[in-house]
């Protein structure tokens, strides 16, 4: 059957290359006449497999040697609560940027375990701009700053990390890692759970500076010590064995792109061609300031929104998916991962042209 072009926030699509090879080595991994998730995650294989993505996953990002590298479970969720609890010392102060629905909830999550400090938050701009540097009120012994690089309902992204030294940055890269090359020495640590850009959901990605792993309380449970994680090779206990192997297929995927460096460009075009598509028309409006616009995440809305069930109807029928926006915002929402291919954002815009035609 035809693959649609699949536009959800995530779980979100694959590169087809990397599932045709899923599909191909389902029955039988490297010949051997099993599933790779029925393989122990302790014997040699998916042992190496595990290595292997490490340093696939290092090399693309160009982590530094001496940080941590986790595969974790439990989702950017878990996160949440995981980065306050270990990082933070009971009653230490933690302190949060908010510039849209996930950063809000993290802090949120953070609130219930630590003293949390808001240093910002963009609701008074409806999360369309990010608040100005001069607003921001800094905790001084803050433990870290988390905010949210890429917010996916809200299609705003921070491209470069805030330029602070007072505590180290905490981000949540959960919709934006893998998407361009990144200063990864800039950050304390770095979280993405893989169903946007790196894999299916199960699979959580933890990328740590030295120090911060040395933070985590000797008590911290088993499945929440980063330390004891690194330690182990992220096989403390069972990993999410299947994603895994999807995500190291994308990793060689992505270095089959040019490297983050290819996927960056690719990225950047697709998402001009679909702002200069809703910028040159009456019809269709994006309403986050341009400078903080998301490669990833295309919010728009439709001139008239008694339109929208039409404009979804229609585009599903001709294979556009996955387009209607978040609650919290309305309109609709495109978003283009890495694995959306050109083609993809191409047959939108050709539809949301035609669509405006005839409306
Ligand atoms: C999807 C997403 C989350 C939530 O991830 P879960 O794995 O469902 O917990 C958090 N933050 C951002 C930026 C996201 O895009």
């Amino acid at each position: 059957m035809d693959r649609i072009f699949n536009f959800s926030a995530g779980p979100a699509n694959l590169p087809l290359a990397v599932l045709e090879q899923a599909r191909d080595e389902l029955l039988s991994w490297q010949g051997r006449g099993l599933s790779v998730m029925e393989d122990s995650h302790r014997g040699r294989h998916f042992v190496e497999l595990a290595e292997q993505s490490e340093r696939e996953l290092r090399g693309l990002l160009a982590v530094p040697d001496e940080y941590a590298v986790l595969f974790m479970q439990g989702g950017a969720t878990l996160q949440f609560a995981t980065v306050p609890m270990t990082l933070a010392g009971e009653g230490q102060g933690v302190d949060y940027l908010i510039t849209g629905h996930w950063g809000r909830k993290a802090a949120a999550e953070a609130a219930r375990l630590r003293p949390m400090r808001v240093v910002a938050d963009g609701d008074g701009l409806r999360y369309r701009s990010v608040p100005a540097r001069e607003e921001w009120s800094l905790g001084e012994n803050a433990a870290y700053l988390h905010y949210t690089a890429n917010e996916t309902l809200h299609g705003l992204e921070i491209d470069a990390p805030p330029e602070l030294d007072y505590a180290p940055l905490v981000c949540d890269m959960s919709s934006t890692l893998l998407s361009r090359p990144i200063p990864v020495e800039r950050f304390g640590l770095i979280y993405a759970c893989a169903q946007k850009n790196i894999g299916p959901a199960g699979l959580t990605v933890v990328i740590m500076r030295p120090d911060l792993l040395e933070r985590v309380p000797e008590d911290a449970p088993l499945a929440l010590n980063y330390r004891k994680i690194a330690g182990a090779g992220s096989m403390l206990n069972t990993p999410a064995t299947f994603s895994w192997y999807v995500a190291s297929l994308v990793f060689r995927w992505v270095a089959r792109q040019g490297g983050l460096a290819g996927m960056a460009e690719r990225n950047r075009s697709k998402a001009n061609d679909l702002y200069d598509c809703i910028d040159r028309s009456q019809f269709y409006a994006n309403h986050v300031d341009p400078q903080w616009r998301s490669w990833m995440n295309v919010p728009f809305t439709l001139a008239d929104p008694d339109l929208n069930a039409r404009f979804l109807e229609s585009s599903e029928s001709e294979g556009l998916y996955g387009l209607k926006g978040h609650r919290a915002v309305g309109g609709m929402r495109a978003s283009i991962y890495n694995a959306m291919p050109e083609e993809g954002v191409k047959a939108l815009v050709g539809f949301m042209e035609e669509f405006e035609r005839r409306a």
